[in-house]
C-alpha cells in the first residue's frame, strides 16, 4: 500500500477495470513504475513446455461449462504447473515487479508491469496488470487486441465499434485500423450518436445510433456489467453488425457458476438495489466509478444465442512469453452467421 499512497491515489482508482482509470493517474502510475528498481523476470527464459503454441493460442474453446470442466480435468498437470510457475515469479518482498514479455499490441518485447497491491492472499490481480511501459494496456486488452488481430483480422476498410473513447485502447485500435468508433456513456447532456466538445461521442448501449449491418467488429471489454439491461445491449450488437460479423466481449465472470450472480439491479422507480455490497469499477469519465450489476456466468453465453448469434465460446488463453498470466484467463467471442 506504501506504494499507492505515495502517488496519492484512491484505492478503487486501481482495483477494476484498471485501463479505464483516467489517463493523467494512468501516466502517474506508469511513471512511478518504471522509474522505480522492480524486480523483472524475462519471458523467453520461461519453460517452453507449458507455453501454448503460437497457433492454438485462441483455440482453447469452451462452450459450456460441461466442456470447460473437461479441459481443467483433462489439463490438470498443465494448469497445476502453470499456476506454479506463477506464485514463483511474485517476490516476497516487494509491492511491485515487472516481465520482459513480447507486447502483441506494440509488437516487441517490452517491461509489463505488475503490482501485488489488489491481489488475494499476496497474489496480483493478473487480469488487470501486466501493463505494457509503453502502449499502456494490460493483460486483459492486450489479448483482445491480439486476438482481434491475429484470428478475426479486420480487412484494411473493417468498421470497427468499441465501447470506449477515452482509452488508451481506443487509441491503440485507431492506430492500427482506419475505421474505429468509440463511444462513451455521456448521459443526457449530448444526444445520442453526437459528440462533445471533446470529440466524445455519447451512445447508449441499449439504443445505439448506429445503422443496422453497419459494423464488421463490436468490441466490449468489462462494459457490459454496468448495464442493468444488458440483454438490449446484446440484441443492439447483433443489430449493429453485418452479416458474418464478430463481437469480442470481455466480463468479470466466474467460471465455476452456471448463473450470473446480480450485484445490484434497477427498481421500477429507477431507484438501485443493491444486492451485494457496491462494487465500482474504472471509469475515465467519473472519478466515483461505474457501478458493477453483474458477474457473469455461463447463461451469459446463453443470452448470446438468444439474441441470434453463432458460434458463441468462451475462450481460454495463457502465454507467459506474451505476459498472458493469471491462470484461466478468458474472453467470450460470437459471430452473426
Ligand atoms: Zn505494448
Amino acid at each position: 500500500m506504501k506504494f499507492i499512497t505515495e502517488l496519492g491515489l484512491e484505492v478503487r482508482d486501481l482495483a477494476f477495470g484498471a485501463h479505464r482509470i483516467p489517463s493523467r493517474i494512468a501516466r502517474r502510475v506508469s511513471r512511478a513504475l518504471q522509474t522505480a528498481r522492480a524486480p523483472t523476470v524475462r519471458a523467453d527464459e520461461g519453460p517452453v513446455e507449458l507455453e501454448t503454441a503460437e497457433d492454438r493460442l485462441w483455440a482453447i474453446i469452451c462452450p459450456s461449462l460441461d466442456e470447460y470442466r473437461a479441459y481443467v480435468s483433462l489439463n490438470a498437470s498443465l494448469l497445476e504447473r502453470r499456476d506454479a510457475l506463477e506464485r514463483a515469479i511474485v517476490p516476497q518482498a516487494a509491492d511491485y515487479f515487472a516481465v520482459d514479455a513480447y507486447c502483441s499490441v506494440c509488437r516487441r518485447t517490452r517491461r509489463l508491469h505488475v503490482d501485488i497491491l489488489f491481489g488475494e492472499r499476496g497474489a496480483p490481480n493478473w487480469r488487470e496488470r501486466l501493463v505494457c511501459g509503453h502502449c499502456k494496456l494490460p493483460n486483459r486488452i492486450r489479448a483482445v487486441y491480439d486476438f482481434l488481430d491475429s484470428t478475426v483480422q479486420p480487412g484494411p476498410n473493417a468498421a470497427i465499434y468499441v465501447m470506449e473513447q477515452s482509452t488508451p485502447f481506443f487509441r491503440a485500435l485507431s492506430r492500427r485500423y482506419a475505421h474505429v468508433i468509440g463511444s462513451e456513456h455521456l448521459g443526457n447532456g449530448v444526444p445520442l450518436g453526437a459528440r462533445n466538445r471533446w470529440g466524445i461521442r455519447n451512445e447508449d448501449l441499449t439504443r445505439l445510433t448506429l445503422d443496422s449491418g453497419s459494423v464488421d467488429v463490436i468490441v466490449a471489454t468489462d462494459v457490459l456489467e454496468h448495464v442493468p439491461n444488458y440483454g438490449a445491449a446484446l440484441a443492439e450488437c447483433f443489430r449493429s453488425l453485418k452479416e458474418g460479423g464478430s463481437l469480442i466481449v470481455t466480463v468479470p465472470f466466474v467460471l465455476e457458476s452456471p448463473t450470473t450472480l446480480v450485484r445490484a439491479r434497477v427498481r421500477d422507480d429507477a431507484s438501485i438495489e443493491y444486492c451485494l455490497p457496491p462494487e465500482y469499477h474504472g471509469d475515465p469519465l467519473h472519478s466515483r466509478g461505474a457501478l458493477c450489476y453483474y458477474h457473469f456466468g455461463w447463461d451469459f453465453l446463453d443470452h448470446l444465442r438468444e439474441a441470434g448469434f453463432s458460434g458463441v465460446c468462451l475462450r481460454l488463453y495463457w502465454s507467459f512469453r506474451r505476459g498472458y498470466l493469471g491462470g484461466m484467463q478468458l474472453m467470450i467471442t460470437a459471430q452473426k452467421a
